[in-house]
């Protein structure tokens, strides 16, 4: 018998129609109550942590999320987190880094459309995401609309449609097809997982515009110990504006730059063009490749709060943790 422990923190899959718009209003046992058709020899407890539109979900509500598949860990053979859509792959990001290698699936789902609505893919979302939870498939994902995404590589690239979710620079782990989980990739795990409790949130995303100066960096810079840049193309900054200059001072301050892309496919490639080449070269810029900006964000959290030295904090955030970003 698998046991798998079914946390519910809100969204759209749990929400309802207030008057005012959709809120969450329906309990983890109410979904599970709506859902129906759990496979035989899978047994499903529920617990509501969070009732949030995902909008509302801050760092704390991932160490609260992290914190409790800790507590239960020894108790269940695998976890469903119900989760709004549209924060979930920055959630997802969080845990994988928070229950770092976790030999039991970890799964985040949510839907487009609630539960209780006639057309949903709530009730799908969720018995595939009970589905994978009760598999063989270690560490942290996002079951949606029959994928298996790496909880590292999601992103949501569709505001409306039932295939919302998109794995970014790397494949699919799996699908879910006829009722079965159809694996591609097995993704490396510990034997046991490594639970961190703290993250230092003082992380910003700057995103670029053409025109751009150098204030708004500052101001960020002045509030933040990370500042993750998503620039243009494969990458670099504008070379008037005094940006080369900001970015000197506060690496001498101890500040962390980080350059990464508007662009969803493909990553960066700092060396390529004279606008990035001295930023890596001369600055000691860090350099995002093929992670997703969620990924890095999270990723510098979870790093900051480890350590303020800049060697290490370079090292660890070049080590690919859940295949993250490719080895180099
Ligand atoms: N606003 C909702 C949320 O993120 C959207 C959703 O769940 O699909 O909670």
């Amino acid at each position: 018998m698998k046991r798998i422990l079914l946390i519910g923190t809100g969204g759209t899959i749990a929400s309802e129609e207030t008057g005012d718009g959709l809120a969450p209003g329906i309990s983890a046992s109410g979904l599970l109550s709506r859902v129906g058709g759990i496979e035989r020899g899978v047994r499903v407890e529920s617990l509501e942590l969070l009732a949030l539109d995902s909008t509302n979900i801050t760092p704390d509500h991932w160490l609260m999320i992290s914190g409790c598949v800790k507590e239960n860990y020894d108790r269940y053979d695998g976890f469903v987190i119900t989760h709004g859509t549209d924060t979930l792959a920055y959630t997802a990001a969080a845990l994988s880094y928070l229950a770092k290698g976790s030999p039991k699936p970890i799964v985040l789902t949510g839907a487009q459309r609630p539960i209780g609505f006639d057309s949903t893919d709530s009730k799908e979302n969720l018995r595939d995401a009970i589905l994978c939870a009760s598999s063989d498939m270690p560490g942290v994902s996002i079951v949606f609309d029959h994928k298996i995404i790496l909880g590292t590589r999601a992103k949501k690239t569709r505001s409306k449609s039932f295939s919302a979710f998109e794995s970014i620079n790397y494949p699919e782990l799996g699908a879910i097809r006829d009722g079965a989980v159809v694996r591609f990739i097995r993704q490396e795990c510990g034997r046991t997982p490594e639970f961190s409790d703290f993250l230092n949130t003082r992380v910003a995303l700057l995103k670029l515009i053409p025109g751009i100066g150098r204030d708004v960096l500052d101001f960020l810079f002045e509030r933040n110990d990370a500042v993750v840049i998503e620039s243009f193309g494969v990458g670099g900054l504008p070379e008037a504006g005094g940006f080369f200059e900001s970015i000197r001072e506060w690496k001498d301050r101890g500040r962390v730059a980080v350059l990464t892309t508007q662009v969803e496919n493909e990553g960066s490639d700092l060396g390529v063009y004279h606008v990035g080449n001295r930023l890596k070269r001369e600055l000691g810029v860090l350099e995002a490749y093929d992670m997703t900006t969620e990924a890095v964000i999270a990723k510098l959290m979870w790093i900051l709060a480890k350590t303020g030295v800049a060697s290490q904090i370079e090292r660890m955030f070049y080590m690919p943790v859940a295949m993250d970003m490719f080895p180099r």
